[in-house]
Order: C-alpha cells, then sequence, then structure tokens
C-alpha cells in the first residue's frame, strides 16, 4: 500500500511539504484499543481549537471556533475537516506564510477516545444503537457519543451533524457528568501546551528563532 493513497489525499494536495513542517503522515500504526484524541490551539488567520478523533487509522477533525466548553448548556460549532494524518497528534510548531492554514499550532491536550456505551445504550431506539457503537457508522448518522480520556477535558461528550446546513457544521457539546463544570472557561484557565508547556505566544517565537518581528535575527 502506498503511503500516498486515498484517506489523506485532500489533506495532502492542500500542503507543501517542502515547505510547512507538518507531517505527510502515513508511517504511524494505527491504535484501535486506544484511539488517538488530541485537541490543537491553532493561530489561524482567526483563532480556532482542532478536535481530532482517532477512526479508521486517521484522525478525523473538526474546527472549533470558540474551543470544547465543559459546560453543558453550551453548544460549540465544529466545523469538519480534512482527516489528517496520525502523525499530526504530535505536531506542535509554526505553518509558514503563503501555506495552507499558516500560523502557530499549540498542542492543547492529548489522550484517547471511545465510544460511550453506557450513555448510547441508556438514550437509543430500539434498532438504531449497534449503529451509533460502531464509530464509522456514528458518524454516518452525524451522532457521535463518546468519552474522553484527556490531559484537560474527560468525561462524556457528543458530536451532532447540524441538519439543514451542509454536512460540514456539527454541535460540540459536554455531557452533563462527574466532569462538567458549568461557566469554566477551560481554554482560559488552561491555555498551556501538554507537550511542552508554552504559551502560543511562546511557540510563535520560538519558530521565529526567538526574536520579535523585525529583531536582528529576520531573514
Ligand atoms: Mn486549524
Amino acid at each position: 500500500m502506498s503511503t500516498f493513497d486515498k484517506p489523506l489525499k485532500t489533506y495532502r494536495d492542500k500542503r507543501d511539504f517542502t515547505r510547512t513542517t507538518e507531517p505527510a503522515g502515513g508511517e504511524r500504526t494505527p491504535s484501535p484499543e486506544e484511539p488517538l484524541y488530541c485537541i490543537q490551539k491553532h493561530a489561524a488567520s482567526s483563532l480556532h481549537y482542532d478536535l481530532r478523533l482517532e477512526v479508521d487509522g486517521v484522525l478525523k477533525s473538526w474546527a472549533v471556533p470558540k474551543g470544547p466548553s465543559l459546560d453543558p448548556k453550551e453548544r460549540r460549532l465544529a466545523v469538519m475537516t480534512e482527516d489528517h494524518p496520525l502523525e499530526y497528534g504530535d505536531f506542535e510548531g509554526g505553518i509558514p506564510e503563503g501555506e495552507y492554514g499558516a500560523g502557530t499550532v499549540l498542542l492543547w491536550d492529548t489522550g484517547w477516545w471511545e465510544i460511550d456505551r453506557e450513555w448510547i445504550g441508556s438514550t437509543s431506539k430500539k434498532g438504531e444503537e449497534s449503529d451509533l457503537l460502531d464509530p464509522v457508522s456514528a458518524l454516518g448518522k452525524g451522532e457521535l457519543k463518546f468519552v474522553l480520556h484527556g490531559r484537560k477535558l474527560q468525561g462524556s461528550w457528543v458530536l451532532v451533524q447540524m441538519k439543514g446546513r451542509g454536512t460540514k457544521n456539527w454541535l460540540l457539546i459536554k455531557h452533563t457528568d462527574e466532569a462538567a463544570r458549568p461557566g469554566f472557561e477551560i481554554e482560559d484557565e488552561e491555555p498551556l501546551s501538554v507537550s511542552t508547556g508554552r504559551t502560543i505566544e511562546e511557540v510563535a517565537a520560538d519558530v521565529a528563532g526567538g526574536t520579535p518581528p523585525g529583531g536582528p535575527g529576520d531573514g
């Protein structure tokens, strides 16, 4: 099997790997027992958070403009983007000017995820349970109920596809459980990288060579 096979074609078509430091992917072995979960804080043309969940050997991805909320009353828009390679789960750094997604990426949370069997079992209508227990068919149905085992985010969540708004728009909502925290803004309280402990400004400064724009290190 080629490392440039179909599943990541859109991802690769959008990027020039001689310029960006993002991974081309195709090397890492999937981990179906504990599928990867990560969220990246991405200061691109507009700041957003990218939620990624390993499904079928790739990272299914959603751009969440406001980031996740621990408040079950908050329904956060999550716009589905192209599948990313598993290697993206470690990525932190800069995407050069002129490249797709140009800006700074900080690894904000990481861990693994699983389908929320308990929640699905307690709420599903007859016959639909088996669809929602399989990640691929659950995404096809537009309803993914899942548990996060991250450093910052835990507990039960749902991604629901919005009706009549195209296929890309979903809502990310915290389920009411012990990990829910109404009114708590976790992005403000815990802004640092889980891999390097840096702020996004520090990541950007390190990418630029540790000197401010216009400083002696330029060029
Ligand atoms: Mn992004």
